[in-house]
């Protein structure tokens, strides 16, 4: 026999139990986004491969390992985008948004990368975004940190974060740094790792977020970042730093977060876990004023974040493990035959017009009336309407009440003032 063709390794379904907290949870987020007056913007799945090659950095772990990138027909180089920015900033450029006007969009969308799958990290993956343009100052990055924490409070999550900030500085301030840590590296050379060593002339910085116990030991003899930082971007962040303290916002100041892409300056934070291992970042964004410029628009302040929504939601089910928000249906609407057919349907459609949020299923195929009922059942309805031979005859129509049992028989055309008495 031949065999079952499976998903793609990485690829999840999202089958309905999944689908009604996922659901849940995006309204949520999306009814914040909208209160702070962001929009959505939708981009492409597919860009070209350039376009993430010169955001991201040609050196980074996504550029490097972890793209799907692929020739298309005219043997283009196309990539199914890892993440949101770079596709934002190109379509903010290439519509001539960004000149002299502020913006604020909000994305959600599949992002895809050739991870090695495990609990929260997938090969296709879900990410909310915020990307926001042409706001200098530290106003918009204690902005973007309060909204999350307002995302958090709204999920019933807070305790369950931590916030982790830090300042990269500008441009400079790293090429200087970067320069430091080479030659202390170099001096280091016999206990770095692969990675490390590898890293090492490539991009040095990331060596700072190694996972590997050993170099975060050595990197504590290693001056910081904090310490090369310009003042400009000290002031930022201490500005920052004194709006999180008035907002009564947590955070703590961990120099050796720097981020994975290489597009950031300045403020760099993230929202981690410890529920969920390895994979403990929830949330992570900051400052990339360098970028538009670097994709070819003029100089634009620039800032975001992105959240992942399959670690979100693996944390609320670790934190409420009964969650179930798979919500049951009104009505289930029995026909004995399928001459019966036509007449449901015209029924119901009617009850739609009149109470558009009703969840209500009709049995299009007929069938034995205890499995009908068994079905009715399965969908939790609270309400079951049966149309037989004899109600067809009288133009009625059967109410059952599943909750208390109690059933009565009323003319079609009072049915909906029935029914409002009892849902
Ligand atoms: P990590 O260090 O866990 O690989 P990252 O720094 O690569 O994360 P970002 O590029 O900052 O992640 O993406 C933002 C968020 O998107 C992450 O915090 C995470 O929640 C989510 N995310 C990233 N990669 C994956 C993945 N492969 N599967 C599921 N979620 C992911
Ligand atoms: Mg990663």
């Amino acid at each position: 026999m031949a065999k079952n063709i499976q998903a793609v390794r990485g690829m999840k379904d999202y089958l309905p139990v999944d689908t009604a907290i996922w659901q849940c949870i995006e309204n949520t987020l999306k009814q914040i986004l909208n209160s702070y007056g962001y929009s959505e913007i939708r981009l492409p799945i597919v860009e070209h491969t350039s376009l993430f090659s010169r955001a991201i950095g040609e050196v980074t772990d996504v550029v490097e390992k972890e793209m799907y990138s692929f020739k298309d027909r005219n043997g283009e180089s196309l990539t199914l985008r890892p993440e949101g920015t770079a596709g934002c900033v190109r379509a903010a450029i290439e519509h001539g948004i960004l000149l002299n006007q502020e913006q604020r969009f909000w994305y959600i969308g599949p992002m895809f990368r050739y991870e090695r799958p495990q609990k929260g990290r997938y090969r296709q993956f879900h990410q909310i975004g915020v990307e926001i343009f042409g706001l200098q100052g530290p106003g918009i990055d204690a902005e973007l940190i309060m909204l999350t924490a307002r995302w958090w409070k709204a999920l019933g999550i807070t305790e369950y974060l931590d916030l982790e900030l830090n300042s990269i500085g500008s441009l400079e301030t790293r090429t200087k740094y970067r320069s430091e840590l080479v030659s202390f590296l170099e001096k280091h050379q016999n206990l770095l790792d692969i990675d490390c060593k590898r890293r090492m002339y490539t991009n040095p910085l990331r060596i700072l977020d190694s996972k590997n116990p050993d170099i975060q030991k050595l990197l504590k003899n290693m001056p910081t970042l904090n310490e090369f930082l310009d003042t400009d971007s000290r002031e930022h962040f201490n500005n920052l730093c004194s709006l999180l303290d008035d907002m009564n916002i947590k955070y703590h100041v961990n120099n050796n977060l720097v981020r994975g892409l290489d597009y950031y300056n300045r403020t760099v934070f993230e929202w981690v876990t410890t529920k969920l291992g390895s994979q403990h970042t929830i949330c992570g964004g900051g400052r990339y004023d360098g970028l538009v410029k670097q994709l070819g628009g003029r100089t634009t302040y620039s800032i975001g974040f992105a959240m992942g929504l399959e670690r979100l939601v693996l944390l609320i089910k670790i934190i409420k493990p009964n969650i179930n928000l798979i919500s049951n249906i009104d009505i289930y609407f029995i026909i004995l035959n399928q001459k019966m057919q036509s007449i449901a349907i015209q029924l119901v459609e009617k009850l739609r017009d009149a109470e558009p949020t009703l969840k209500l299923i009709v049995n299009l195929e007929g069938g034995k009336l205890k499995k009908q009922f068994s079905n009715a059942n399965k969908y939790g309805a609270r309400i079951v309407l049966i149309l037989g031979e004899n109600e067809i005859k009288k133009e009625q129509i059967l109410i059952k009440n599943m909750l208390t049992g109690f059933q009565q028989t009323v003319n079609q055309r009072d049915l909906l003032t029935n029914l409002r008495i009892l849902l």
